[in-house]
């Protein structure tokens, strides 16, 4: 079974000239686009650059959101996609593509059945920052949505003998004089390859690794650490522009507020964890925004203390709902104590002042009023269960919304808005769907609705 399961390469000499579709990345939209192209009937390959797979998808915690599902209604949510299409864009500031963002809303609740389909259940809920409605969804464990995919995935793939090769770079994608797509370029193990296929599709994630298109989009952002994987550099972008294809709101960037950034690693705290109840507090003992506003404003918020970083305050109710905190834990990010005041004596802040702040977020709770900033979700459980529990927080890069023009058909559009025949993107590759912030949930979303609709183009494309 899939928890067994241990992915292992395929072997470099098994690597062939001629595939049906060539799949560049094996994060979340990668591993389903092959699925459901090889469901389709063809024969895809998956080319990885880097040893390990899953890419940014290994590292997603929240959850994968979806509206009008059967998981909601269990829990007496009745949802809409029409909801779920205004929030998110009011969430990405009213930028989202039209197109993009439809086909992806009246899509998602699908996405999650189809999962299901594939064994892959995501029957817990949980909320994240400029949602109204719990609309995250993910294993019933509470285990971050990210491993638990990709694991599946993998598990999947090996099942039907879909090859997955990896420290395998693609460094060119190829047209024929038609101007369709006829393979790609490939290094492995210092050699070059042509590898020919009349689809590709570009799954090759976002750049928020890279200094350098940091420093020709956003040289404003250069000082501030990353979450992403060593490999997000974009290699997709480039590549695709190189044969001519549009990118856009390249300079759109997400910063996620609450990174633990103590170590020489980055670890991102999952909005779970606020969306389950955790509250944000300065260095005096204090809250200062709505803890599950966007990601854009709350990242503002904690930018604008004077010591730019914040303390993620909460208990074991809270602990209990995120396995996530577990590991946070195993890293040594998490501070415990048994009362408050401990608590707050370990974090050099006034006991009295944190006192303070939990009564009043409890009876915020108990009252379902927070008098102070508005917030609405989140507020489950009071913090009043021992342990109490503090994580450092600031700050960091973590998203690219920007980059490859596709349509709704995850076909990627040249410069003068045209198809470019046989090449397809999806995931944080393509640019567009999030507007100037992505909601948390979402990428998990378009990496499986969109890495659907890529394997399914693909084979409209060859039939
Ligand atoms: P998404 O969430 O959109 O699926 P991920 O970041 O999870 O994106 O996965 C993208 C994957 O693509 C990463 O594992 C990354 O290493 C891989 N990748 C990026 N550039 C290349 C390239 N040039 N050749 C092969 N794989 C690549």
């Amino acid at each position: 079974m899939a928890e067994k399961f241990k992915f292992t390469p395929s072997a470099p000499s098994s690597l062939q000239e001629q595939y049906d579709v060539v799949i560049i990345g094996s994060g979340g939209a990668g591993l389903v686009s092959a699925l459901q192209a090889r469901e389709l009937g063809l024969r895809p390959v998956i080319l990885e650059k880097m040893p390990t797979v899953g890419g940014n998808t290994m590292r997603a915690s929240s959850g994968m959101n979806a509206a009008e599902t059967n998981i909601q209604l269990r829990e007496g949510i009745v949802d809409s996609f029409a909801e779920f299409y205004q929030e998110t864009y009011q969430g990405g500031g009213r930028l989202n593509d039209p197109e993009l963002l439809n086909y992806f809303t009246t899509h998602s609740g699908q996405a999650i059945d189809w999962l299901r389909s594939h064994g892959i259940i995501l029957n817990d809920l949980t909320i994240t920052g400029g949602m109204k409605k719990k609309r995250a969804h993910r294993p019933k464990s509470t285990a971050p949505i990210g491993a638990f995919l990709v694991n599946n995935l993998l598990w999947l793939l090996d099942q039907i003998k879909v090859p997955i090769f990896t420290q395998t770079t693609v460094t060119e994608l190829l047209k024929d004089d038609a101007g369709k797509i006829r393979g790609v370029n490939v290094q492995v193990a210092g050699e070059h390859k042509t590898i020919f296929a009349p689809a590709v599709i570009l799954a090759t994630g976002g750049f928020g690794a890279s200094k350098q298109l940091l420093k020709r989009y956003r040289p404003d952002l250069l000082a501030y650490k990353t979450t992403n994987q060593v490999g997000a550099t974009g290699d997709g972008i480039i590549l695709a522009e190189h044969i001519g294809a549009q990118v856009l709101q390249m300079e759109m960037i997400q910063i996620h507020p609450t990174v633990q950034q103590d170590t020489p690693h980055t670890y991102l705290i999952g909005e779970a964890v606020r969306g389950e109840g955790a509250i944000l507090v300065d260095q005096q003992g204090v809250r200062f925004t709505n803890e599950l506003g966007t990601r854009k404003i709350v990242s503002e918020q904690i930018t604008a203390l004077p010591e730019q970083a914040a303390y993620l305050i909460f208990d074991y109710g809270v602990k209990e709902r995120v396995k996530a905190i577990d590991f946070y834990a195993s890293k040594g990010l998490v501070v415990s104590a048994a009362t408050p005041s401990e608590l707050a004596k370990k974090l050099q802040l006034d006991p009295t002042v944190l006192a303070d702040t939990l009564l009043q977020w409890n009876t915020a709770v108990e009252t379902k009023k927070d008098v102070k900033f508005g917030r609405t979700t989140g507020m489950q459980r009071k913090l009043e269960k021992a342990p109490y529990y503090a994580i450092h927080v600031a700050p960091a890069i973590h998203y690219t919304m920007g980059g490859l023009h596709i349509n709704e058909k995850a076909q990627v559009l040249d410069q003068a808005g045209n198809i470019i025949a046989g090449l397809f993107a999806a995931g944080e590759v393509t640019g567009g769907l999030h507007g100037n912030n992505r909601i948390g949930g979402n990428s998990i979303a378009e990496t499986v609705v969109f890495g659907r609709q890529a394997g399914q183009q693909a084979a409209v494309y060859l039939a």
